[in-house]
């Protein structure tokens, strides 16, 4: 039986997805994760304590682990494994994206020089660092332009500013978030920089793909049908298939196949977003990693695999019989935490269940956490998740079961989390 390494911090969502598929499959798992597991004395070989943030070190314990309980794959699950897997991978010789690709995917301002170096489009950036005086840079920014810290993920400390005004504030919304203890300890030296760029205007589509050898697979294209025009880019719904021209379509599937060629990702799943607009295709971001939160659920594939089957079945070199996306249009929404506060409850869960098309509606937040909206927040409220045969009719069915939700949170004092 293969055994698979996969690497799990312990805030993932996607644990129990992947449970199933390496269950379903009769694949070996050994979970590596940032906390000890509580099971690990009495589960030898099937747990693994891992310290993401450095990932030299983990990579040479899953080395050590694998004299006695031998690898066939090693599987970052979020952003914060990617390395851990590269460098664990390159050292078992399993086949893995190399180091610097897997840092250039997880930092906005190196990705943004290795487009600019292959020539694929991309805006005017500049580097600043949390200590400039963003006074002094009001003159120098073209606007609208978009502030973000170089490595946290869905869209935390995002900002558009449209002028000199908003542009301070933003760099210093930006720089009070980089502060935040937890975030300056998890960042480091990356937690100091705040990249600047031009605003990218037009429709926004993410893709769904897989690495061999370099070779890109797609495997599906969500287009996100709320506009993300700021001040925050809040994701919220994301249908597939597509309803972008075929024409676009086949630009974007172009585009992404350069992105990762021009960063150097080779092997395993990849998650990239990209703006469609009248002057191309333009990369906004590409993840050495599949989609994040439960939105891999909307996936289906040739007569039923997960992604997550997938993703295992492509790391152990098993052949899939087929990549083509089930028959009928799919999405989720990711809920947005409305306002900041105690979430208190939320009701209306069975009347937006209920909604036809509607498959299943979920909270992740339990009643009594303090939570905080975006740019600072990090969670979803929860997934909706809708199944029907046109992508229109996905769309609908979200937005009606979203407006059967009634999301009760009473405000508190201190700053939340
Ligand atoms: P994260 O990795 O945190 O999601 P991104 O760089 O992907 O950060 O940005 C998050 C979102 O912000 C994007 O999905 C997009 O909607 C918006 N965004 C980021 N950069 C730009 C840009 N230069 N122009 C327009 N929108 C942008």
């Amino acid at each position: 039986m293969p055994r698979v390494l996969l690497l799990l911090p312990t805030t993932s969502y996607r644990t129990a997805d992947f449970m199933e598929a390496a269950r379903k499959l009769g694949v070996e798992v050994v979970v590596g994760s940032d906390l000890p597991q509580v099971l690990a004395a009495h589960t030898p070989g099937r747990t693994l304590t891992l310290d993401f943030g450095d990932s030299e070190g983990a990579a040479r314990e899953v080395s050590l682990f694998s004299r006695t309980y031998p690898l066939d794959a090693v599987i970052p699950v979020d952003d914060d494994a990617a390395l851990v897997g590269a460098r664990a991978s390159r050292a078992l010789g399993l086949r893995h994206n190399p180091v610097e690709a897997v840092t250039a995917a997880r930092d906005k301002h190196r990705f943004r020089q290795r487009l600019a170096e292959a020539g694929i489009p991309s805006p005017g950036f500049e580097l600043f660092s949390v200590r400039d005086d963003p006074l002094e840079a009001v003159a120098d920014i073209a606007y609208p332009c978009v502030i973000k810290p170089v490595f946290l993920s869905a869209s935390r400390g995002v900002i558009r500013a449209d002028g000199p005004e908003a542009f301070v504030e933003a760099f210093l919304r930006v720089k009070a978030l980089l502060e935040d203890p937890e975030v300056a300890s998890r960042g480091r030296e990356a937690a100091t920089k705040i990249l600047v760029e031009d605003y990218l205007p037009g429709p926004e589509a993410a893709l769904e793909g897989v690495l061999t050898g370099g070779r890109l697979r797609v495997l599906a294209l969500f287009d996100k049908p709320d506009p993300l025009e700021g001040p925050f880019f809040e994701e919220t719904i994301y249908v597939t298939p597509s309803r972008l021209p075929a024409e676009s379509r086949e630009a974007v599937f172009d585009c992404a196949a350069r992105t990762a060629e021009a960063i150097g990702l080779r092997e395993g799943p990849v998650h990239a977003e990209f703006r469609i607009n009248g002057r191309g295709v333009w990369p906004i971001e590409i993840a050495a990693r599949s989609i994040g939160g439960l939105c891999a659920r909307t996936l289906r594939f040739g007569t039923g695999l997960s992604l997550e089957e997938l993703i295992l079945r492509n790391a152990l070199g098993m052949e899939t019989e087929s990549l083509e996306q089930e028959g009928r249009a799919a999405g989720v929404m990711m809920i947005p935490i409305p306002r900041a506060g105690r979430l208190d409850e939320v009701l209306g869960m069975e009347e937006a269940r209920a909604v036809p098309g509607v498959e299943d509606a979920v909270i992740m937040i339990p009643a009594g956490q303090t939570v905080r909206p975006l740019p600072e927040g990090t969670k979803y409220l929860g997934f909706l998740f809708a199944r029907a045969d046109a992508p229109a009719e996905v769309e609908a069915a979200l937005r009606a079961a979203h407006g059967r939700l009634d999301i009760r949170i009473t405000p508190v004092r201190e700053s939340a989390d």
